[in-house]
């Protein structure tokens, strides 16, 4: 009997070591992105892949390397790349895009260089050639391999940047004895947009936002002085400590495009809604400002949530920055100028509107991408109308009132006044005050008219089918359009498409 169960019980050790070896090998890797060693018949990554790995000097200067997994889903072969090089604008005075009055803004203690140097490319390994294009501002990379259809291929950059004193989304500012805060956006070479068989070479816009991208992984690995605090798109994996520095590695999935906000100043606090972590970084002097961030982000996180679908990252992260322009819309992470945090009064003040608006661009922009340079009534309009919307469901009739008084009666005339339209590129708008009475709060307008004319219940049922039909993708201004025709919604008809449009 005992041999019985001896063997008994050597048979039963022997399929549970076969369980484990055959558990561990059917678990995902930890990161399936670095499998260049492959041991199986590789598979194709479904999207692009960045990998950066930063040294921030305490100043103004970074040295970078960026392995970049090109996947070609152009339908067709590809034999060259091109990639975004905006710091460049900031290569001197020509370069810039912006209006006189705005320069003044951007560098209160005058003009200030700044740029990205490009000092190697490879492509499987072996060096390719590149040349600029567009004044410097997009890099065209000739591959020595045509990249077939469907197929992927490992393009690493080297680079170095300089960061101009400027307040702006790529910029640092000095104050109070030796206090720092980097902005950290549109900084590494961002592949470009490739629509409907070209390339949207379209140079850095002098108002609004750059960004039209696809969705992308991203891991980057930020080492900084050991004082430096780092807050960044993605979920922070990683903080190591030794010989006075501090290494900081933040990934995450599906989102497209990556910034972050640097500091020898920065104190934190944290805050969670529906599962959702949120994180806020302020100087210890804006304290209040810090707070009030958080409980706006909460607050409009919630609403959002339950109105359009759920934030499907795990956090979402505030940072007091340099943007004179106020707030800064990037996946999983707001940038907001100081000024913001400063206001006298904060409840009710535009630093509560800028905080609103940008975390309605976690759904618009971020996961409902589209070409922001052409199109940015797609995500600007529905942004601010959002913004509207959460006044209104956090205070009721007298928020929504105490936003028409702020903004949609100051902009009434300008609105009447202007030949523009809600839908056209940015290039077309005189300044800033007539892009945001057109774009953003007539945006909001279109939205409450059909709020309006079809009820909220269907409004927020249109809003969601449009976040699952383009969620990950981008949305052009026709697609928009026939999503909403074919909804066949009474009163939504031509002479409503023919007011807006
Ligand atoms: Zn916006």
């Amino acid at each position: 009997m005992k041999k019985v169960i001896a063997a008994f019980g050597v048979l039963l050790l022997a399929m549970l070591v076969f369980f484990f070896v055959f558990a561990l090998q059917q678990m995902p890797s930890q990161n399936n992105h670095s499998s260049a060693s492959g041991r199986e018949t590789e598979k194709e990554p479904q999207r692009n892949i960045y990998n950066i790995n930063l040294e921030y000097d305490g100043l103004n200067h970074i040295k970078a390397e960026m392995d970049f997994t090109y996947v070609n889903n152009a339908g067709k072969s590809m034999s060259e790349l091109y990639f975004h090089l905006y710091p460049n604008i900031f290569r001197d005075r020509n370069h810039l895009p912006f209006s006189r009055s705005d320069q003044t803004l951007v560098f209160p203690d005058g003009f200030s260089t700044g740029g990205i140097d490009i000092t190697q490319a490879l492509q499987d390994g072996s060096p390719v050639e590149w040349t600029t294009v567009n004044g410097d501002e997009i890099l065209k990379l000739a591959l020595k391999k045509p990249v077939e259809a469907g197929k992927s291929s490992k393009i690493h950059f080297k680079f170095s940047l300089t960061v101009p004193k400027a307040n702006y989304r790529f910029g640092y500012r000095v104050f109070g004895k030796d206090r720092i805060t980097l902005s950290l956006g549109n900084w590494y070479p961002l592949l470009v947009k490739y629509d409907n068989g070209k390339w949207s070479l379209d140079k850095h816009p002098a108002m609004g936002d750059p960004t039209y991208s696809d969705i992308s992984d991203y891991t980057v690995s930020f080492t900084v002085p050991q004082d430096f605090t780092v807050a960044a798109s993605g979920v922070m994996n990683k903080k190591t400590i030794s010989h006075g520095k501090a290494i900081y590695v933040y990934s995450m999935e599906n989102i497209r495009d990556f910034a972050a906000a640097i500091s020898n100043n920065y104190k934190t606090a944290e805050d969670f809604v529906d599962g959702i972590k949120i994180i806020s970084y302020f100087h210890p002097e804006d304290r209040k400002g810090g707070f009030m961030a958080l409980d706006v982000v909460k607050h409009a996180l919630s609403i959002y949530n339950a109105s359009f679908g759920k934030y499907p990252y795990p956090e979402l992260r505030v940072a007091e920055a340099n943007f004179y322009a106020g707030g800064m819309e990037f996946p999983t992470f707001i940038m907001m100028n100081t000024g913001r945090y400063r206001e006298s009064n904060l409840s009710s003040t535009s630093f509560e509107r800028s905080m609103a608006h940008e975390v309605a661009h976690q759904w618009w922009y971020c996961l409902v991408g589209n070409d922001q340079i052409n199109e940015p009534w797609l995500d600007e309009g529905l942004a601010e109308f959002s913004t509207l919307y959460y006044f209104e469901k956090r205070y009721r009739s007298a928020g929504k009132e105490s936003y028409f008084t702020r903004y949609v009666n100051t902009n009434t005339n300008l609105i009447k006044q202007s030949k523009r339209k809600m839908q056209d590129p940015v290039k077309l708008f005189r300044d800033n005050r007539e892009y945001f009475a057109i774009v953003y709060v007539k945006g909001a307008l279109f939205y409450e008219e059909l709020k309006n004319t079809i009820g909220e219940e269907k409004l927020l049922d249109f809003l969601r089918t449009y976040l699952n039909t383009y969620k990950y993708k981008n949305v052009s201004l026709n697609e928009f359009i026939d999503l909403l025709k074919q909804r066949n919604y009474d009163g939504v008809n031509q002479d409503f498409f023919k007011k807006w449009f």
